[in-house]
């Protein structure tokens, strides 16, 4: 990008050392993961939206899409239009959101880049979005069936 670099203001901003998301990713932080490989990793929202709520993540930290090389950045959005589908098979969803916030006035509370995957229901159509909790066993469901439909897809 040609000009001055602009910095994005987080005050959520940490090093990779005290960043939660660098530590699941690295199996230091527990988490219920539905997807990994070298460079990216899938896991479950810990305060989901709807069930199925799947955050996924460089394994490498960032704290926006500008922290990124483009192809990784491609490779990002590519995986979770890819957990979108097995999302959606897993829980019946009718349709679903990508959101990606960068920046503390987009609402970004974790400073490393992730991608939500958010299915929804007709149900939902017209209102807000709120946090709901699901039980241990639940989540545990939830990622095994998610799993699953990434692993015939
Ligand atoms: P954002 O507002 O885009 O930064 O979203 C951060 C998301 O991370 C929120 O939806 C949180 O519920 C979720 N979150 C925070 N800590 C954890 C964690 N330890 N495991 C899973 N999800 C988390
Ligand atoms: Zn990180």
């Amino acid at each position: 990008m040609k000009g001055e670099r602009r910095e994005i203001f987080n005050s959520a901003s940490v090093g990779a050392d005290k960043c939660t998301f660098c530590k699941i990713a690295k199996g230091e932080f527990p988490s219920y993961i539905v997807f990994e490989d070298e460079t990216y990793i899938a896991f479950l929202d810990i305060n989901p939206f709807s069930r199925g709520h799947t955050l996924v993540c460089p394994k490498a930290h960032g704290e926006t899409v500008w922290d990124m090389k483009e192809a990784e950045i491609g490779g990002l959005f590519l995986l979770a239009a890819r957990v979108s589908r097995a999302v959606v098979e897993a829980t019946g969803a009718d349709g679903f959101r990508l959101l990606q916030n960068n920046g503390e006035a987009a609402n970004q509370v974790v400073a490393h880049v992730h991608v939500h995957v958010i299915p929804v229901m007709m149900s939902h159509k017209g209102k807000p979005m709120d946090r709901i909790k699901f039980e241990g066993k639940e989540m545990e469901a939830t990622s095994a069936a998610i799993r699953k439909a990434l692993a015939r897809a």
